[in-house]
């Protein structure tokens, strides 16, 4: 399959590069040049199959051609094993006609853990095929980083430095991520805050010149299609168990930067019957603003309790506009265009698709609260704060109660302990057995001033030949 760039002027490219390329030269973002199709007898007939089965299932026409049946579904079943469930993806009914998708059963307890497991792996594997060693170079403000590292902690073809700003980032997200002690794993605490990392990053992939010879660096972040694709699988594998495809599933899904949703957007797509797609947002609700009142501005970003969502523009929007706009790389690089002086307003014709596609809701950090609060009462079942958002604006926004919705949980509610506690004084969610010691693991992490060549002569002094 070919892969082709949002904004029309890049080369197209096969899966393997786009895997190692990130964003495309032209600025914009790649996409599959056509969807694999799925008819519904064919997803009638994978109820029942594993969620390793089904992964193979969905992932394979995306790679077809470059990675054999044989060494998908290996690096498949690999990338699932560190999972502590065996449903992978398990459902817990949270009211009637309502579920919550845990997809925080991976090594780090959030859903990242999904594409960024399979990632790493199929880096490693693109790489020892290649015979070539990469860089990844990432800036987290918390998930990302731990599960990026997680998945590439074994890889022997990948060094991993992730940035994080010092003292800025939660003990249990900060543990998680320098209490690994491989030795391809870096972690810098750079004097500044999450901006001072992304530029960081940004201005490295510009100019790679202090790497060693024939060394590149990879972005893992969501402007990888890969993560988008594996995330495809657990819209599938949820209304599978729920009974579809023969009745239609709607989702609802806490929103960052726009990855998440749009798997299940092209679920919906390939062929999966999908009801309704809820775009649920916090404070920062660039998303929001645009789906409801075409406002599509920035605003300057605002700290909540829920900070995995804390993004003030969403970069994967971008490959929904591209879909909206009939594919037309020129009308994307208009919209980017003028997107430059603070805002984008769509044409109505856009809005009318957009509104068909998705609803969205808003919540701040009371009612998000609130939420956590009134579930527990009810059910005696810990959200979340991302978690919450999502089943408040599945509870607003369903049209039609006899639709099951299934709200996709993002996290696991140990990992944002603040929120959690707020909400509900008596329960004090407990971190899975496995981490019960996160605590007292020894630590690595070097803390680096906010100067480029300083970071760029540390990174270069510890990548091994
Ligand atoms: C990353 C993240 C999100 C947002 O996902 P996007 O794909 O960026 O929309 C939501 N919740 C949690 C816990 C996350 O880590």
């Amino acid at each position: 399959m070919k892969y082709i760039s949002t904004r029309g002027l890049a080369p197209s490219l096969s899966f393997e590069e786009v895997v190692l390329t990130g964003l495309a030269s032209d600025g914009g973002l790649y996409v599959p040049e056509t969807l694999p199709q799925f008819s519904r007898e064919e997803i009638a007939s994978w109820v029942g199959l594993s969620y390793q089965e089904l992964a193979f299932k969905i992932i394979a026409p995306f790679v077809a051609g470059e990675i054999a049946d044989a060494d998908l579904q290996t690096l498949i079943d690999k990338s699932y094993q560190s999972f502590r469930h065996p449903a992978i993806a398990p459902l817990v009914q949270t009211d009637h006609n309502e579920w919550v998708l845990e997809l925080f059963q991976g090594p780090t307890l959030a859903f990242k853990d999904f594409a960024l497991q399979f990632l790493g792996n199929l880096l490693d594997f693109i790489l020892a095929k290649r015979q070539q060693k990469v860089v990844v170079m990432g800036a987290t403000s918390g998930d990302t980083g731990s599960a990026a590292i997680e998945g590439c902690r074994h890889c022997d073809n990948i060094d991993i430095f992730i940035l994080h700003p010092y003292q800025r980032v939660s003990e249990v997200q900060r543990r998680q991520m320098t209490t690994v002690l491989d030795d391809n794993v870096f972690n810098i605490a750079l004097e500044g805050n999450f901006d001072d990392c992304q530029n960081m990053v940004k201005a490295s992939f510009a100019d790679q010149s202090f790497l060693p010879d024939g060394r590149q660096l990879v972005a893992v972040n969501s402007i990888n299609f890969a993560r988008i694709m594996v995330q495809i699988v657990y819209y599938f594998y949820a209304a599978l168990a729920l009974g579809g495809p023969a009745r239609a599933i709607s989702f609802s899904v806490p929103t960052g930067n726009f990855g998440d949703i749009f798997a299940g957007y092209l679920a919906k797509r390939m062929g999966l019957p999908i009801d309704q797609l809820i775009v649920a947002t916090n404070q920062n609700d660039i998303l929001h603003r645009c789906i409801s009142a075409n406002d599509h501005s920035k605003r300057p970003l605002v700290h909540s309790l829920s900070p995995s969502m804390d993004i003030m523009v969403s970069s994967n929007f971008e490959r929904l506009l591209f879909d909206l706009h009939g594919r037309n790389g020129e009308a994307i690089r208009d919209l980017m265009e003028s997107f430059k002086g603070g805002a984008m307003p769509l044409s109505a014709e856009v809005m009318a698709k957009l509104q068909a596609e998705f609803a969205s809701y808003r919540l701040d950090d009371e009612e998000t609260i609130s939420v956590i609060a009134e579930v527990f009462d009810k059910t005696e079942y810990l959200l979340d704060p991302h978690t919450a958002i999502g089943v408040q604006a599945a509870r607003k926004t369903r049209r039609d109660k006899t639709t099951p919705v299934v709200c996709l949980a993002t996290a696991h509610p140990a990992k944002f302990p603040e929120a959690v506690t707020k909400a509900c004084a008596v329960a004090t969610p407990a971190l899975p057995h496995h981490m019960a010691d996160l605590f007292e693991r020894e630590e690595r992490y070097q803390v680096l001033a906010n100067d480029m060549a300083g970071v760029h002569s540390y990174m270069a002094a510890q990548i091994k030949s």
